[in-house]
Formats: C-alpha cells, sequence, structure tokens
C-alpha cells in the first residue's frame, strides 16, 4: 500500500502510538469528571482537571461526519479519491481519520453508520488507526 504522510510522536502523545502498534486504541478521560476525550493532553478539555488518566477504547464508534477528497493533499497522491472522516467514538470522543473497506462514494457513508477500528502500520514507529464499517472484513 501506499505511505501516508507519518505524524512524530511527542511526550504526550507517545502512549497514544505505542498503542496503536500493540493494535489498541488508547485514549484518555478524566478522573474528576468521567469524560474521555482526544487528542491527548495532560489536562481535561472539560474541566481542565490534571487528574487523567489513559484507557484502551472499545474501537467501536460511528461515523459523524465525512467529505469525500478527490484532491490529493501533498503526501495522499496515491490516495484519490479517499474519505476523510470524523468518527464519534463510543467513549464519546471524535477524531479525524479515514474509511476503509468500502468504495468512496455517498450511499456507502451513511451517517451513524456504525464503524470499528483497524491498525495500519506504516513504518517501525507509526501504526495509524483507521476505521471500517462495523463488521466487514476490509
Ligand atoms: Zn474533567
Amino acid at each position: 500500500m501506499p505511505k501516508r504522510p507519518l505524524p512524530e510522536p511527542t511526550p504526550e502523545t507517545r502512549e497514544y502510538w505505542e498503542g496503536t502498534k500493540r493494535g489498541e486504541l488508547r485514549i484518555q478521560r478524566c478522573r474528576s469528571c468521567s469524560k474521555a476525550y482526544f487528542y491527548p493532553r495532560p489536562f481535561c478539555p472539560w474541566c481542565a482537571s490534571k487528574d487523567v488518566e489513559w484507557f484502551t477504547a472499545s474501537g467501536k464508534g460511528k461515523l459523524y461526519s465525512y467529505v469525500i477528497s478527490h484532491r490529493p493533499a501533498h503526501g495522499f497522491q496515491d490516495w484519490t479519491p479517499y474519505v476523510i472522516a470524523i468518527v464519534e467514538l463510543d467513549e464519546g470522543p471524535r477524531m479525524m481519520t479515514n474509511i476503509i473497506g468500502v468504495e468512496p462514494a455517498p450511499e456507502n457513508l451513511p451517517v451513524d453508520m456504525p464503524v470499528e477500528v483497524t491498525f495500519e502500520q506504516q513504518s517501525d514507529d507509526i501504526t495509524v488507526p483507521l476505521f471500517r464499517p462495523a463488521g466487514s472484513r476490509a
């Protein structure tokens, strides 16, 4: 498969990237208000508490919104068209990702469609979480 542009792990995101390498979607939640959030931060975006912890999300969610990109962004030339989506995890947070496993057409991408995470190793350091329709075998 063609390679995607790779993110750079930082101290704040190291746990996240270590998780994806193991096939786990690691996100954070707040011990004060119990809300889960994404992207990784050392404080709660809801109540600003610093009492936060990592946990492994279910990897299940639903398609919240998407666009089908026909214009190749830098580094994505081999991927057009592709689906840039916002997935709402069952735990609450929304994350930007790509939907794979379906032809990128609106009839295949109903809003609220159940999706599940899948992982794609891109390099020794980076495995990216992508989403596919729940129950599919992409
Ligand atoms: Zn909080």
